[in-house]
Formats: structure tokens, C-alpha cells, sequence
């Protein structure tokens, strides 16, 4: 091992390795891990810190959030975005092409990822919009990550995104995968049956139930037939087009079971779960009403998600960060239709997942196969990303599984200044983050310069 002055040293944490916790130092070098050596040996460092009573954990990677920049920052921007990712532990973020323009041009994406980037406190990935196929290949050539698709747009309100970036064509979705394969990238979709959607949605205006509720009811279609009947096709896609489909807002267990029994069999399919689908139920619902929708899902199948996630059959959760103002949800009790989806995540997620460890629902290990090393593969960052290892990124979080406390509203650093998780007790938080080796966020207080952040490319990117 160097003698060398290292730049930040770790001590006294229980380390998360690949070969499970170990009690040891971590030395940081130039924004990567110089080494992790046992507690005895200290190096000359610059800076010391002391987390004895932590433990420490690689920086979650989110491959799903909104950060609405550009065109509707009155929500959220990269700043307020990264800043809340940085507060809930996370390290590196993938953000969707829904913007004001949407994300569908080789030109906009450009603007995009440099405008941004003077923005982001970490680091950050970029997906580009789909639907408009002959200005895909410059996406990707320009870094996205990947390309995303949404097979649901709500006649009535575009939801949920941008209706440009819909398609209801099964014959331009498959052109989108093969598009994206052939520049070795990946496409994630979003999974809705729309025509089932419609017809449910039909039904339920005429009678003139439009309330939270109703709107799931229509949008999960009986029994869950509108993601079930979405996802096979997606399946059958991917296996017939070699083309690697990351299927999102998986909920049920027949559609786990489908996608695991499919990537078993060598099909080049993965799967998102929402932290929302697990931690919010029919009980949030009715008391939170459109901004916990569009999940509630009954206690039982919430649990069975739980277990997948433990038992490892779940590739990645991400929290579709989404946020949205309480004036323009507040309509949706009424009427659902009329609003925008979503809600913002990104600070309170982790603490709530952390908290169903203590609990025993799951474990340290299924959690960091999820949110850090399955998220990292699916971007083709890891291990750079995703692992604690000699020479890997230094972006890491600290957690206080003996923290205990009450979410609320005041300590979100999303623009929107709520999170559906306020009010609710927490047993375990992050409580430091480091992003390339620098501190970004100590007990809550994010500090971070602007514009620190790092864009990572996709596999097609061809630097100008
Ligand atoms: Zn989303």
C-alpha cells in the first residue's frame, strides 16, 4: 500500500464490500477509492473523518427521475434535483426526456446536457425522448444514455408525460428498440396498455367517478390486465429483436415472474420497481389523494414486492422522482384525469427503505444490489459506480441505522418543497454524502458548487 498523503480518509465505519462488511478505512485519492485497508493502518490524509457507528454504503444510483429542466423548473431544475438526490444518499442520476421542449431532437439534447450540466451537484446520466426515430441516432451519439418510451397517453390530459413522447404504435416501438440496439444502447419503457386504458377511462367519465381511484382502477385495468398485456409485448419484442428492454414501474407479481422467467431464458429484458409501489399504500392514498397516486396499492401485494426486491429477482428500484406543485394535484380529487402524476422522492426514499431493513423486510445486500449495483450495470457505469473497490468512483453514502425520526416537508431540498412521505417515522437515514470524493451533503446540509457534477455518456457517444 502507498505512503502516499491520500485526500479524504474514512475511518471507523463498517464498509459495504463485495465481500459483505468489513471494518475498515477508506482512503479517497483524486475523487477515486485509493484503497480500503483495515482500521490499524492510517495514511497521512488531508482531511479525517470520523464514522464510527456508520456504515457505509456506495452511492445510490437513481436511473428514473424528473428533474423538468428545461421548460418547467418551476418544479424542479438540475440544481434543486441533484441537490434533494444528494440528500437522500444519491450519487448518480438518470434523467427523462419529458421536458418543455420535449427531448427529441440531436439539438435539443445537446442543449440540454450542457445547460444542465452547470447545474448538477452529482453526477448525472440522460435518456432521449423516443417517437421521432431518425433523430435517435444523434441522441445517442451526443450521450444519452439510453432512449425512453412512454406506451401510454391519456386522450383527455396527455398523461402522463408529454404526448409527443407516446407512441401507440407497436410497429414504431419495435423500430425504437432495434434503433437503440443497433447503437448498443438500451430503451426503457414505460408499460400501459392504452387501449384498455381508454376504454376503462370511457366508462368511469360517463358515470362521473373520476377520483383518484377511479383513475387507477381504469389505468391498472382489472386485475392488473393493462400491465400484464403491455409487458408480454414488450417481452416478445425484446426476445424477438435481441434488443435490451428495461421494462419501468414494474408492480405485480405475475409481471415479475414474467420478466425474470424471460431474462432466465436469456431474453434481454430488466425491470425498474418504484420505492412508491412498496411504501405507499390505500391508506396514503386516502389521506394524500392525488399526490400519492398514481400507486396505493393493497397491503399484500406491497409485501410481495418487498420480498422479490430481498429474494433478488427485482434488477432495479429507481424512485421516479417526480415532482409536481400541491396547487396543480390539488384538482385531481376531483377529477384525476386533469392532473399530472407523480411525486417527488429523491429525499425522503431512502430513509424509508433503510427503515424497512431495521424492520427486516429487507436487507443491506438486496438494497445495494438495487439501488446501487443493478442501477450502475444497467448504465454500463459499473464498477466504476455501484461498488466500493480499489480505483472505483468515490461516491458514497454514510447511513445511521440507529437514526430515528419523523419526516416532514421543511428539510426537502426538492423545488416543490413536499414529499408523501412527510409524517412518517424513519428508522435509519443517510446522513453523508460523498460524490468523487467530495462531502455534498453532512446531517441534512447540502453544499455543493454547481455545475461539480459529471455527465456520463452512453455507450454511442462520440465526442465533438
Ligand atoms: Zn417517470
Amino acid at each position: 500500500m502507498s505512503k502516499e498523503t491520500v485526500d479524504l480518509l474514512l475511518v471507523g465505519a463498517s464498509v459495504f464490500t463485495e465481500g459483505g462488511l468489513v471494518d475498515a478505512s477508506v482512503g479517497i485519492k483524486d475523487g477515486r477509492i485509493a484503497f480500503i485497508s483495515s482500521r490499524d493502518w492510517t495514511p497521512p490524509a488531508a482531511k479525517t473523518v470520523e464514522l464510527t457507528g456508520k456504515v457505509l454504503l456506495p452511492g445510490f444510483v437513481d436511473t428514473h427521475v424528473h428533474f423538468r429542466d428545461p421548460g418547467l423548473t418551476y418544479k424542479e431544475d438540475f440544481l434543486t434535483g441533484t441537490r434533494a438526490a444528494a440528500a437522500g444518499g444519491f450519487t448518480c442520476v438518470v434523467d427523462m426526456p419529458n421536458n418543455k421542449p420535449a427531448l427529441l431532437t440531436r439539438e435539443r439534447f445537446r442543449n440540454k446536457r450542457d445547460d444542465v450540466g452547470t447545474r448538477a451537484i452529482v453526477d448525472f446520466a440522460l435518456y432521449a425522448g423516443a417517437t421521432n426515430l431518425p433523430e435517435i441516432p444523434g441522441m445517442l451519439e451526443e450521450g444519452a444514455i439510453g432512449v425512453k418510451i412512454f406506451m401510454v397517453s391519456d386522450p383527455k390530459s396527455h398523461y402522463p408525460h408529454d404526448p409527443e413522447l407516446f407512441t401507440g404504435d407497436d410497429g414504431v416501438l419495435y423500430d425504437t428498440l432495434t434503433l437503440a440496439r443497433d447503437h448498443g444502447a438500451y430503451c426503457a419503457v414505460h408499460p400501459t396498455n392504452q387501449q384498455i386504458f381508454t376504454h376503462e377511462s370511457r366508462k368511469r367519465w360517463a358515470a362521473g367517478t373520476t377520483g383518484p381511484k377511479d383513475f387507477m382502477a381504469a389505468y391498472f385495468g382489472e386485475n392488473f390486465v393493462g400491465d400484464h398485456t403491455s409487458i408480454s409485448t414488450l417481452i416478445a419484442m425484446s426476445e424477438a429483436a435481441k434488443a435490451r428492454t428495461h421494462i419501468l414501474h414494474v408492480r405485480t407479481e405475475p409481471s415479475i415472474k414474467m420478466i425474470h422467467q424471460a431474462s432466465e431464458e436469456g431474453t434481454p429484458v430488466s425491470m425498474e420497481i418504484n420505492p412508491k409501489y412498496m411504501l405507499l399504500g390505500e391508506e396514503d392514498m386516502a389521506a394524500l389523494g392525488p399526490m400519492s397516486t398514481p400507486y396505493g396499492l393493497p397491503a399484500a401485494q406491497r409485501s410481495r414486492l418487498l420480498e422479490y426486491v430481498k429474494k433478488g429477482w427485482v434488477d432495479v428500484l429507481a424512485t421516479d422522482h417526480a415532482p409536481h406543485t400541491r396547487e396543480e394535484l390539488a384538482p385531481g380529487w376531483q377529477d384525476a384525469w386533469s392532473i399530472p402524476f407523480g411525486n417527488p422522492q429523491l429525499d425522503h426514499a431512502s430513509a424509508i427503505l433503510l427503515t424497512r431493513v431495521n424492520e427486516g423486510v429487507l436487507t443491506l445486500e438486496s438494497l445495494v444490489k438495487v439501488l446501487c449495483e443493478n442501477p450502475a450495470r444497467l448504465i454500463g457505469a459499473f464498477p466504476r459506480k455501484g461498488a466500493i473497490r480499489a480505483g472505483s468512483d468515490a461516491d458514497l453514502v454514510a447511513v445511521d441505522m440507529n437514526r430515528k425520526g419523523v419526516l416532514n416537508d421543511a428539510e426537502c431540498q426538492t423545488k416543490v418543497g413536499w414529499s408523501p412521505y412527510s409524517g412518517k417515522a424513519f428508522h435509519g437515514r443517510a446522513v453523508m454524502t460523498i460524490s468523487r470524493g467530495d462531502i455534498v451533503m453532512q446531517e441534512g446540509q447540502v453544499t455543493a458548487t454547481p455545475g461539480r457534477g459529471r455527465f456520463i455518456p452512453g455507450p454511442a457517444y462520440k465526442p465533438t
